[in-house]
């Protein structure tokens, strides 16, 4: 254990013994990616441990931490929207008001806030999360506002308490930051370049989780094929890249799949789509990033594969393993995006025959090479892009949807539908959702369900008899 945590840990008593017979409730309010919810998990397995309980009601909460996100201005304006209200309550219980996370690494932002909203606590980057509790403990004793931001990449932090939203799927963080530079990408300023974490603490996790019986194990990182590619990776362990980190979870018994998000393209390395192959809890939906259809906006996104690299990529996939399917992110709009260029993104998606597709009209993010670039496309155009890609997609899932009906599905039970509450909910190996009658007792069991009907963003079954 290192001397930080060590410190970290001695706060988290001090501020326990401090709140000791207080009642004290926490909100927490995350933004953004899967990684952001797994540091959201982090932040409130440290505050829990300081005698805080969760809530979800803002009036009663005597704390309030936003983990925020920067990739899209949308984020922003629900930030700022938000802190108005949480004003009004602090100014009526006193409410500790304390902001963290990518949105905080951004100069801009942390002035805007110094200026418009300075009423904030405690602000806290993406580099200092793990100093939370020493955050909180200055804050409360000594009563001033702190900010806590490092520029510099922060060290990986092990053996910090964490509270999972979740008992049956949880996510590992497998490294931070990324090196990559896409022009339209704030991630690289605000969470740094890349640093793995040591496999051996990645698998002790995973054991751990399978233990307390976890049996979906999502492994995250912005870029997770340049696992172990760059940085410190000096550890004495026997994995010695993304392929072999699968190949290990992989034999932990009690885990029932695997998921990673997201890979990149250009680093998807054969012997990665091997361990896919070889690996029967790794789920054959692979998210496969692809941002546009064109090579030369990819280009100018400075992506590093063309069109048909990527196509290439995903035909040798389906050649290597037949029943693989593919998820993935595109942007609508980027800076010099054609009528010529967006069909080539269609084209693409034509021919992949996506399971899922996370769309994205392009937003210019301030500090970004593409917020620089003068060929801005037209909000008018990104919309009537978006939309005829968005009818595209929804033909295509349909169809996909379609496919299902009568095949029998392996389901990982998730819970209780919470749309109606007769019903139970899981999710196909393909990351489809399935709801079907059932007792509770199947709840964290993966269970075979016959397909009967498809909508567009469910499909309906029953319990597989035989
Ligand atoms: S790979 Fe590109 S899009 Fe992904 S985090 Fe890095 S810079 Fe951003």
């Amino acid at each position: 254990m290192s001397l930080n945590i060590e410190e970290e840990l001695n706060y988290i008593e001090k501020v326990k013994k401090i709140n000791q017979g207080k009642n004290l409730k926490y909100l927490i309010l995350t933004m953004g990616c899967q990684l952001n919810e797994n540091d959201s998990e982090k932040i409130s397995g440290m505050i829990e441990n300081m005698g805080y309980t969760k809530t979800e009601d803002i009036e009663e909460s005597d704390l309030v931490v936003f983990n925020t996100c920067c990739v899209r201005e949308n984020a922003e304006d629900r930030l700022f929207g938000k802190l108005g209200e949480v004003k009004r309550i602090k100014e009526k219980r006193g409410t500790i008001i304390a902001i963290g996370g990518c949105m905080m690494q951004e100069k801009h932002i942390v002035e805007k806030m110094k200026q418009s909203y300075p009423f904030f606590d405690i602000i806290f980057g993406t580099h200092t999360l793990h100093k939370f509790p020493k955050d909180l403990y200055t804050k409360i004793f000594e009563n001033k506002r702190i900010e806590d931001i490092l520029d510099i990449d922060g060290e990986i932090i092990e053996g910090l308490p964490i509270t999972r939203n979740d008992n049956i799927k949880a996510s590992v963080t497998i490294m931070n930051g990324c090196n990559n530079f896409c022009t339209y990408c704030i991630v690289p300023y605000v969470r740094g370049r890349e640093r793995s974490r040591n496999p051996e603490d990645i698998l002790n996790e995973v054991r751990d989780l399978a233990k307390q019986g976890y049996k979906e194990i999502t492994l995250l990182g912005q870029n997770v094929n340049s696992y172990l590619r760059s940085g410190n990776v000096d550890f004495d362990s026997n994995v010695k890249s993304f392929a072999d980190l699968l190949r290990e979870v992989n034999k932990i018994d009690g885990i029932e799949r695997i998921r990673f998000i997201s890979p990149h393209p250009k680093d998807f390395t054969d012997d990665v789509i091997e361990a896919i192959r070889d690996c029967d809890k790794v789920c054959k939906i692979i998210h496969l990033p692809l941002q546009s259809g064109s090579s030369q906006v990819l280009k100018a996104m400075n992506r590093k594969y063309t069109k048909e690299q990527y196509l290439n990529l995903v035909e040798k996939m389906k050649k290597m393993i037949p029943d693989i399917v593919f998820s993935t992110d595109i942007i609508v709009g980027f800076p010099g995006e054609t009528q010529e260029n967006f069909e080539d993104t269609l084209d693409v998606v034509r021919k992949v025959h996506f399971e899922q597709v996370y769309m994205f009209i392009y937003s210019r993010r301030v500090g970004t090479p593409g917020d620089r670039m003068e060929n801005q496309i037209p909000e008018k155009v990104k919309h009537t892009r978006f939309d005829e890609l968005k009818e595209l997609v929804e033909g295509q899932i349909s169809e996909n949807n379609q496919k299902y009906v009568g095949t029998i599905q392996k389901v990982l039970v998730e819970g209780v539908s919470k749309t109606n509450s007769e019903l139970l909910t899981g999710r196909t190996d393909s990351n489809k959702v399935v709801n079907f009658y059932g007792s509770e007792e199947l709840i964290g069991n993966v269970v075979e369900i016959k397909i009967i009907s498809e909508h567009m963003w469910y499909l309906k079954g029953e319990i597989n008899r035989r």
